[in-house]
């Protein structure tokens, strides 16, 4: 990454919306809906979350007053990127009853200006580097995601105030955003308010040379480096990484199993909040003329009892096999599939858990519950 890095101040920020806007942009960036810090359409700084920190803990959200005016002092916002590139409800196509037979029409939802993702944080970059694995860059690609893709820009934002459920600096995702945007933003309050802008792309280079911003001096540099030091040590909680995929593996006949079990809903939240997971159904629907059906892909989840339904009976029909294959996928399968970790740390699946389960603390209890592993790779826990 170019490192030749610029500044600029409020009335900036104010101005790179704009010019995004200009370029046919819809600036999706985070904003304050229902007491909550949700990604949605943002048309200046007015419309950003100023002086809010986020208070996240197990089943715990929370927006409380900060003593400073930052614009970016929330962690990640309730969805990332997920519902922008990935929307839980796809029209996949459209068929309408003619003379001689039916039409097919195109999918229209792919006919919206292209995003710009404003203030998304290196978790959220890494969930896009996972998706872009699973739907792009395997032997076949998901259209729809692709096109989305492929016009969004994106303006990163360095955390500087992580949640109490976060633990991006575990699984090596964060906090700082190393790559997958156009301008990385880093919010720096004293002694001044101002952004150290850092160029990504090309495009990103020529959207910002229509901000005025000055060349950063060593100290907005020296700055911006305290404040990924400063999120790094203030990380709410901690996954423990090492030999974990063998550790799952070998708890398959666990009964800690049970014990979630006796705890989790089933209710798919986790799933749903989760920026990784990108399991999806099919529901097709007609107009009660019989004119008009549409077929539509949907956000589905390994919690919920049809998910796993094959030949008249569903695979995982108890919560313990469900959990199971979540945890096991995200922390253990993931890796043989797609030679990464399923989880990017971002600790949402934590705050909107209706029944507080921790995956930190799961996957440390299973841990502690599981015998020395032998491998391949030598004794693992
Ligand atoms: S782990 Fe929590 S969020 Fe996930 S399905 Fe169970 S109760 Fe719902
Ligand atoms: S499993 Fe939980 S912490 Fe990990 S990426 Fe998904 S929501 Fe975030």
């Amino acid at each position: 990454m170019d490192r030749h890095a610029q500044v600029i101040d409020v009335d900036g920020l104010q101005l790179l919306i704009e010019v995004l806007a200009s370029r046919g942009y819809t600036v999706m960036g985070p904003t304050v809906r229902d007491g909550a810090v949700v990604v949605a359409p943002v048309a200046g700084v007015a419309d950003l979350p100023r002086g809010l920190r986020d208070e996240q803990d197990a089943a715990h959200y929370r927006l409380v007053p900060r003593d400073d005016d930052a614009f970016f002092g929330h962690a990640a916002a309730v969805q990332g990127a997920k519902p922008v590139l990935f929307p839980a409800d796809q029209l996949l196509w459209r068929a309408r009853r003619s003379e001689d037979g039916f039409r097919l029409d195109a999918s229209d939802d792919d006919d919206a200006a292209p995003v710009a993702l404003l203030g998304a944080r290196s978790c959220d970059l890494a969930a896009v580097d996972i998706h872009d694995e699973v739907l792009l860059r395997r032997r076949f690609s998901d259209a729809h995601y692709a096109q989305r893709r492929a016009g969004t820009f994106v303006v990163a934002v360095t955390c500087g105030d992580p949640a109490g459920t976060c633990f991006c600096a575990s699984t090596g995702t964060g906090p700082r955003p190393g790559a997958g945007f156009d301008l990385l933003l880093t919010e720096l309050l004293e002694p001044v308010h101002r952004f150290l802008v850092e160029v990504g792309s090309v495009r990103g280079a020529e959207v910002l040379a229509e901000v005025p911003a000055a060349p950063a001096g060593p100290g907005d540099l020296a700055a911006a480096d305290d404040v990924v030091v400063r999120a790094t040590g203030r990380m709410g909680r901690v996954l423990e990484t090492e030999g974990l995929r063998d550790v799952l593996y070998a708890a398959a006949e666990s009964p800690h199993w049970d014990d979630v079990a006796s705890r989790c809903l089933a209710c798919t939240s986790c799933t749903l909040v989760c920026p990784t997971c990108f399991c999806t159904s099919v529901e097709d629907v007609a107009d009660l003329t019989g004119d008009v059906a549409e077929r539509h892909r949907v956000w589905d989840s390994c919690f919920s009892k049809d998910f796993a339904y094959i030949h008249g009976g569903s695979l995982r029909g108890e919560t313990r096999s469900r959990y199971r294959q979540w945890i096991t996928h995200k922390l253990a399968a993931w890796q043989d599939q797609f030679g990464m970790l399923g989880c990017v740390g971002c600790g949402r699946c934590i705050t909107w858990c209706p029944a507080a389960i921790d995956i930190t603390a799961e996957a440390a209890a299973l841990r502690a519950a599981t015998p020395l592993v032998t491998t391949g790779e030598g004794a693992r826990r």
